[in-house]
């Protein structure tokens, strides 16, 4: 192997200790740990194991953290209600509400619905506006995880090539725009399902990013030698040895690419963890900054 493993698990632990030490801080000067509060609708198995892991790393931090586990048939109405409370409870700093949603529940409703000081995933409106704009708000967790990635294992982002495949709202946009932000400061292509010559287009990225969902998809003549690439599918494929009879692999050729890049991520263990190790630094940021605006207003 020629590349670099990224250790997603290692950086996530590194992140996951500074938000620890960020909260123990925080309740020290006297301040209720921060609260999150995470709606789940329904049994979807995927969603309801997310959900579990999120609970688990937040107590881990020290976050004061809560599943509100709602039936499937639950009216559009009623979670609108459930939200509007979370909204204006003084003691709830940051909300989540697992997708996807049931078919009858619009999910870009319940998104606009969201406090944008409360919103954790980055996912409202206002906030996918801030990171275009470059005003601070809450980033989508994982993009930002990347960027953490990307920053505390020295990769140089300025004036790099960074091809983000994939352009949807949770990844592959605000990838895109991250990279762009002052500071980060790298070239940007975003390529998607209609671009032509995505294999040449591919092979220039001094860093790769695969936000896609199709096992494989990035093969190793897509891969720079020396490039970054970082992999953000999970996708199950079949495999009749193992017991639960699947396993899960991202959207890169990971054997073959390996050969040729300079850093990869492994699919699991690469940037599925750090997509929680920031939604507790999100849960952090959001009860100081809720603070911050209540000393104000008072
Ligand atoms: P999505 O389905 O919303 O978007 C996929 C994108 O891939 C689309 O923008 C589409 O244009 C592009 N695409 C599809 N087929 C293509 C093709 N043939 N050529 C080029 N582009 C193509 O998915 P998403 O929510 O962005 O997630 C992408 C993958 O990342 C999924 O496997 C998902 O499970 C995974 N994911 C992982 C994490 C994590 O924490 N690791 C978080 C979110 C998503």
């Amino acid at each position: 192997m020629s590349a670099q493993l990224i250790d997603g698990k290692a950086i996530a632990a590194a992140v996951r200790a500074d938000v620890r030490a960020g909260v123990e801080d925080w309740t020290q000067a006297g301040h209720a740990p921060p609260a999150l509060r995470v709606v789940l609708v329904g049994d979807h198995p995927a969603s309801a194991s997310y959900v579990r892991a999120k609970i688990r790393a937040a107590s881990e931090a020290g976050v004061d953290s809560e599943t509100i586990h709602l039936p499937a048939d639950i009216s559009e109405l009623d979670l609108l209600a459930l939200i509007d409370e979370l909204n204006t409870s003084p003691t709830v700093d940051g909300i989540l509400v697992q997708l996807p949603l049931p078919d009858h529940i619009d999910d870009s409703k319940v998104i606009h619905a969201l406090d944008p000081d409360k919103d954790v995933d980055g996912f409202h409106p206002e906030n996918a506006g801030r990171l275009v704009i470059g005003e601070a708000g809450f980033v989508p967790c994982t993009p930002a995880g990347i960027i953490e990635m990307l920053e505390r294992s020295g990769i140089e982002t300025s004036g790099a090539h960074a091809v983000v495949i994939g352009r949807s709202n949770i990844v592959g946009k605000p990838m895109a725009n991250l990279f762009l932000k002052r500071g980060t400061d790298a070239t940007v292509t975003v390529c998607h399902s209609r671009t032509k010559n995505l294999a040449e287009i591919a092979r220039q990225a001094d860093i790769l990013v695969a936000a896609i969902g199709r096992p494989h998809f990035v093969t190793a003549d897509m891969v720079k030698p020396g490039a970054a690439v970082i992999d953000v599918g999970i996708n199950r494929v079949e495999d009749a040895s193992r017991e639960r009879g699947y396993r899960l692999v991202g959207d890169v050729d990971f054997e073959a690419a390996k050969e040729i890049a300079g850093w990869i991520t492994p699919v699991p263990g690469g940037v599925g963890p750090m997509t929680i190790a920031m939604l507790l630094k999100n849960t952090l940021d959001a009860a100081r900054r809720r603070h911050e605006h209540t000393a104000v207003e008072a």
